[in-house]
């Protein structure tokens, strides 16, 4: 029997309406095509705009529709020029994820052949691996609270057990669900600093413990400066790299380097209950209003969407459709025929939406 999923939706700021109307017009189109499921949108206020305009930047009714919602789909948020009193800007995405308990960092890094990047790939190898971060303590634990003196800083990093032994069996778990699905050889790597702080010796000792319990799967671990070598050497060679939370928010923008740009890296943010899916990019304000915006990075975070949705409620036809949607956008950027200007095409952000819908259909027929 169909079930309908509930979808929360906050296009934001910026290029966010933008990039979400195809989006959502593409969920639209391949939910009225499946019998076995369909998707229900709500759309909601909160973000910059709405801030300068009522004084709320995520409103209580916002967040406990969200809070309903099946999943979360979110553009970008924030504008330079709209602040708080204390001087920083509004970002409820980052309230969402402290508020949602959202642990999993979900940056997948995908480079397929034919696909342009900043790397040359030796034949017949592709890019294809995830970088989860963890999203909630870290180093980011402190962030807002830090201690300042007049001759010193100081700021605290938090690796908790609770914390730590979700993100770890999170992580195997993906890899195992890759490994099912033909896209990795089921190998998770701890990405630390243990050989110079205690904190992530503690870190990697709770990542040991859970690979006891996943001997079907591959673990191993790296230093974090190495990744960084590695993932421009050899990045073909990585599958499910998990890590702490500024490791991660460095090595994530590297992996978006890796791709070509923002424009095509999606993210998710995964908590036991509930998770938001939205494009690594900000609300690009220099270009909002014109249609230059690539919509793919949101379209990509939409097709994890559906993946985690369809995994989490065993519905195989969600997952097919999160694979078909992934492939989609990965053919017409491989096609390289319509592509936004910041991929070094022409088209905007319509027609590139439309080369992935008309993608999608074909398939579906
Ligand atoms: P940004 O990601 O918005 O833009 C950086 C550059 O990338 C700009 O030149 C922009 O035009 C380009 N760009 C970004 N997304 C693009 C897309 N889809 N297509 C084509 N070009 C794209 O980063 P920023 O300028 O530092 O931040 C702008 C605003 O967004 C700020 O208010 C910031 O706080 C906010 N922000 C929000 C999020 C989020 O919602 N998760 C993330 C980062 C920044």
């Amino acid at each position: 029997m169909s079930k309908t999923f509930e979808i929360a939706v906050f296009a934001g700021d910026g290029i966010g309406p933008e990039i979400t109307d195809p989006t959502v017009k593409i969920l639209r189109a391949m939910s009225d095509a499946s019998n076995e499921y369909s998707l229900n949108f709500q759309d909601l206020p909160a973000g910059a705009a709405h801030y300068a305009a009522t004084g709320e930047s995520l409103p209580k009714d916002s967040m406990d529709a969200a809070r309903q919602a099946d999943a979360i789909l979110l553009s970008a948020m924030g504008l330079p020029d709209v602040r708080y009193a204390d001087g920083t800007e509004i970002s409820p995405q980052i309230d969402l994820r402290k508020e949602l308990t959202l642990f999993a960092g979900v940056r997948p890094v995908t480079v397929r052949e034919g696909q342009r990047g900043p790397l040359s790939l030796p034949k017949g190898k592709e890019i294809d691996f995830v970088l989860i971060r963890e999203s909630t303590e870290g180093l980011f634990y402190s962030q807002g609270c830090g201690e300042i003196t007049n001759d010193e800083a100081r700021e605290t990093l938090l690796i908790t057990r609770d914390i730590s032994e979700k993100l770890f069996k999170f992580a195997f778990e993906l890899a195992g669900n890759r490994k099912k699905a033909g896209r990795g050889p089921g190998r998770v790597t701890c990405v630390d600093k243990a050989n110079v702080f205690r904190a992530f010796a503690f870190f990697r000792e709770l990542f040991d413990q859970e690979a006891l319990r996943n001997p079907d799967l591959v673990a191993d671990h790296a230093y974090v400066d190495a990744t960084a070598l590695w993932m421009v050497q050899k990045p073909w060679d990585f599958d499910v790299l998990v890590t702490e939370n500024m490791f991660g928010d460095i090595l994530s923008d590297l992996g978006a380097g890796l791709m070509g740009g923002l424009g095509l890296a999606p993210s998710a943010d995964i908590g036991l209950e509930h998770a938001v899916f939205q494009p690594c990019h900000g609300s690009a304000p220099d270009i909002a209003g014109h249609g230059l915006a690539n919509p793919f990075a949101m379209i990509l975070s939409a097709a994890m969407m559906l993946d985690w949705l369809g995994i989490k409620h065993s519905n195989e036809a969600l997952v097919a459709d999160g694979n078909r949607l992934r492939e989609a956008v990965e053919r017409v950027v491989a096609r390289g025929k319509t592509l936004t200007r910041d991929l070094g095409g022409t088209s905007g952000t319509d027609d590139a939406a439309a080369a992935v819908q008309a993608l999608v259909a074909m398939e579906t027929v």
